[in-house]
């Protein structure tokens, strides 16, 4: 295990930001900490750079006890959504810092920032300042300056998370591909669930300073382990005394299977190659009398004749991931 963090508790004055928090991240691997803002998840990470304290608890790296080691003695490499860059200096000497402030020979500091601009793809921008650099850009000569001084840990707190859709997706995938290539432990703060699912080998799931679950991304979304995880990592819907995901709610225009429930569609829009519905349900099925929210596909939804006002009858798909509806007292 790379990170080893156990029992940790921290807070601010009355309120506890983390709750007991243990989780061991194993080396090599690409962590997210994905959870709601406020959830405690930059606060987690500053514990583990050292940037903040725990009031108890112990955080290990590499079999070190790290609690009480400074950010600098714990040889982790950080980088924030808001980057602090040095606007004077060319992107080479910013990702070559680190190493100069280290008394590395002049030589061997070159040989690393030609590799690394190479590796986030900015070889051609050395020259230029970062004020000249896209915001995409940018955030890439961070990550080189912060693999310059090859860190054990990799900590990057919600880095995409000022940069518009498109450059976002660009460099998550990007990321991956980085990481695949350089394969440093990693740790990745974010609160979008696409991002988490799409970036990470294992997804912690952070929740009002508590670890509500630890998974792959496949093992979250099919074995969700609390309506919260469910809900946080893609849509939900309710079939009478389940909550599902609406892809999993098979529709039926004849009564069919055994328990199917009535309804009428009240809602229908394509988005694409999907059709969304929403059904009212003929009777309540004990609390809420909310629509329920079916997804299907278009050549699924035109070969059932589904109109505005057409009467179906729903049943969660076989294999679907359910968990039980918190009924209303
Ligand atoms: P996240 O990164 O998941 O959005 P944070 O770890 O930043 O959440 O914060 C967790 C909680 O702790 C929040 O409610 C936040 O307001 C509180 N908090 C964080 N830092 C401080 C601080 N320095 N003083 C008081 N409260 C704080
Ligand atoms: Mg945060």
């Amino acid at each position: 295990m790379s990170i080893e963090v156990t029992n940790v508790t921290k807070k601010y004055g009355d309120f506890y930001a983390l709750d007991d928090v243990s989780v061991s991240l194993p080396t090599g691997q690409l962590t997210a900490l994905l959870g709601p803002s406020g959830g405690g998840k930059s606060t987690l990470l500053r514990i583990i750079a050292g940037l903040d304290t725990a009031d108890s608890g112990t955080v290990a790296i590499e079999g070190t006890n790290a609690t009480r080691l400074p950010p600098q003695k714990r040889n982790v490499g950080f980088v924030f959504q808001h980057y602090a860059v040095f606007k004077h200096m060319t992107v080479a000497k910013n990702v070559a810092f680190g190493l100069e402030i280290r008394k590395t020979p002049k030589a061997e500091v070159r040989r690393r920032v030609d590799e690394l601009l190479e590796l986030v793809h900015l070889s051609q921008f050395a020259d230029r300042l970062p004020s000249q650099l896209s915001g995409g850009q940018r955030q890439r000569m961070a990550l080189a300056r912060a693999l310059a001084v090859e860190p054990t840990v990799l900590l990057l707190d919600e880095p995409f998370g000022a940069l518009d859709a498109k450059v976002r997706k660009e460099l998550r995938e990007w990321l991956r591909r980085l990481h695949d290539e350089v394969h440093v432990t990693t740790v990745f703060v974010t609160h979008d669930q696409e991002e988490a699912m799409e970036v990470a080998d294992e997804i912690v799931v952070i929740n009002q300073g508590r670890v509500e679950q630890v998974g792959s991304p496949d093992e979250l979304y099919d074995e969700p382990a609390s309506d919260f995880v469910m809900g946080f990592l893609g849509e939900v819907t309710r079939l009478g005394p389940v909550r599902l995901r609406p892809h999993d709610v098979e529709v039926g225009v004849t009564p069919g299977r055994a328990g199917a429930i009535p309804g009428t569609i009240t809602r229908l829009l394509r988005v694409g190659f999907e059709v969304r519905l929403q059904v009212e349900l003929d009777r309540e099925l004990g609390g809420g009398a909310d629509p329920v929210s079916v997804v299907l596909s278009r050549s699924h939804a035109r070969s059932l004749d589904l109109e505005l006002g057409s009467k179906v009858w729903l049943t969660a798909a076989v294999g679907a991931v359910t968990v039980p509806a918190m009924v209303a007292v």
